[in-house]
Order: C-alpha cells, then structure tokens, then sequence
C-alpha cells in the first residue's frame, strides 16, 4: 500500500512527493530531523522529541515551519491517515530551496518532510537474543547534540559491523565509548548503570532520558560518565536505547562476550519497565 507523506503542507502519495533540488537538505545536509515511536497508534515521548527538535533548530538558527500543536496535529493525522498501528514517524525540516551558498540564505523557507514506516518493534527478534557490536573510532562532527541528517559516517558504521558479522557499532574517541551509529551506548556493573554524560559529544538521546528516569524511580543506580571500551567489554550487562528500539541488550562487543553472550536481568527489566511507562504516558 502506497503511503500517504507530508510535504510543505500537502498530504500526497508517496510516489508524488518531490522536494527541490536546491533544497539545502539534499546539497548541505542543512537539515534534522526526529523518529517518533507509534504502538497501538499513539505517540511515544511525543514532548521529547519535539523538544529536542526545537533544541536542534535553535542551535542551526533555523526556523521552524511549523508550532508545536500544529507539530502535534501533523503526527496525529499522519498516523490517522496511514493507518498506522506500530512503527515510526519520520520528520525531516531542512533550511528549504535557495540558490546553492556556503551562508544561510537571509529569508529562509524552510522544507517539512514527514512520512511513515511500519514496523513490528514491540516483539523484537533483536531484543530477545541480543545483538552484537563492533568498536570503530568516532570520526564524525563535534556536535553530535544536534540531530542533523548527515548519517553518512554512522551509515558507514552499520556497513562496517555488518561485514564484521555484527549489527552495530560502538563509536570510540579518545578510548572512551561515546555511542551506538543510532543509539546510546550503556554499561551495567555491579547493578549499576554507567552511561556517557550528556555533552555535545553525543545525542541526547530521549529514550535514554526516560529510561535513566525510570530506572532511578525504580532504586536502580545511574553513574553518568564516560567509560572507556575496556571497561565495556568487562562489563556484567550492555544495551542500548533508541525510540525504535527501545532497550536492546548488547551481548558483544568486538570479540568480547557480555553477559556470558546472553541478554542480561537488568537490560530486561528496563526494556519492560520502559514499555510499560511510556506506554501509559502515550499520546
Ligand atoms: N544517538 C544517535 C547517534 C542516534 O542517531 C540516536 C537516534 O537516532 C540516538 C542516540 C537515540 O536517540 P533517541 O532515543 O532520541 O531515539
């Protein structure tokens, strides 16, 4: 079935949406975006991302084409009018169309993206068995908080774990993890959770907020720091967090087996205890 995508204020079929070719996006990677969570056809942590995405406008000087409730009403109908049951949304604003210049153009008209993608994400092969990560140096920008749509080193990353026999990649600067190609990066040792500190080495990420929140309410104990890739791999448990993967253990990185190479009690637990809350707090 042929989608229904959001482009600058029109609802169309996928195969007639266009976006211009001088659109900064598509020539700078001028662009970011956020993927919003749907189960059971509601928003998961919609506030959060939309938060993060004013956070990511402000910090390009970029305006927004569109208010949060008008946000809101655009998630809203693009699940309504896909049908969508389980899966993401997938926002896109780039600094839109203008002649081809290193500067911002001074009247900026800003391109809204927005489309859908159908996924089972809930019962996840991948959370069941866990998944295996490859350690790569971390060659990307320096503002890794803003969430720009230039993926190429990240993509280049899932390529490298992919042919290494693995699904991701733990990126790694200065021997300190800083985080997944997609996800941020976690450690458990002695029941307690070790994550990187929020700085503009990595993305905020809004499942990680959630569940740190969830997990201190729940008497765990959260370290933020940085870790280094040796204390990764002697580490009790691992895992990661995105909004579509919610908490994925890690049962490997590189040659060294986590866990004994199994998901681990905690990791378990958060993706539960994460689940269960925000589904609760779905809009
Ligand atoms: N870190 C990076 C580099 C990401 O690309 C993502 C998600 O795309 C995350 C972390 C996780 O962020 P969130 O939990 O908001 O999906």
């Amino acid at each position: 079935m042929s989608r229904i995508v959001h482009v600058n204020g029109a609802w169309l079929p996928e195969a007639e949406a266009t976006i211009s070719v001088f659109d900064r996006g598509f020539l700078m990677a001028d662009g970011v975006y956020e993927v919003t969570t749907v189960i059971d056809g509601r928003l998961i942590d919609f506030d959060g991302h939309a938060a993060r995405l004013d956070r990511s406008l402000g910090e390009l000087e970029m305006p927004a084409p569109v208010g949060r409730d008008a946000l809101l009403k655009l998630h809203r109908e693009i699940v309504q009018r896909n049908a969508l049951g389980e899966g993401m949304i997938y926002l896109q604003i780039t600094r839109g169309a203008a002649d081809r210049d290193f500067t911002y153009p001074e009247t900026p008209q800003p391109s809204i993206v927005m489309f859908t993608q159908e996924k089972a994400l809930v019962d996840s092969p991948a959370a069941t068995r866990g998944i295996r990560v490859i350690s790569i140096p971390d060659l990307r920008w320096a503002r890794r908080d803003i969430k720009t749509v230039q993926l190429l080193y990240p993509s280049m990353g899932k390529m490298m774990a992919v042919r290494a026999g693995a699904e991701d990649a733990w990126m790694v600067e200065d021997g300190l993890v800083t985080e997944g190609t997609s996800n941020n990066a976690h450690i458990i040792k002695d029941g307690r959770i070790i994550t990187r500190d929020l700085s503009n080495d990595i993305l905020h990420g809004i499942t990680r907020a959630a569940v740190l929140r969830y997990a201190r309410e729940a008497g765990m104990e959260v370290e933020e720091r940085a870790f280094t890739l040796e204390e990764a791999k002697a580490a009790d448990e691992a895992f990661v967090t995105s909004a579509s993967t919610f908490v994925t253990p890690v049962v490997a990185i590189d040659d060294a087996r986590i866990g004994g190479g199994q998901p681990g009690p905690h990791a378990r637990r958060l993706r539960e205890l994460y689940l269960e809350q925000s589904l609760r707090a779905a809009i």
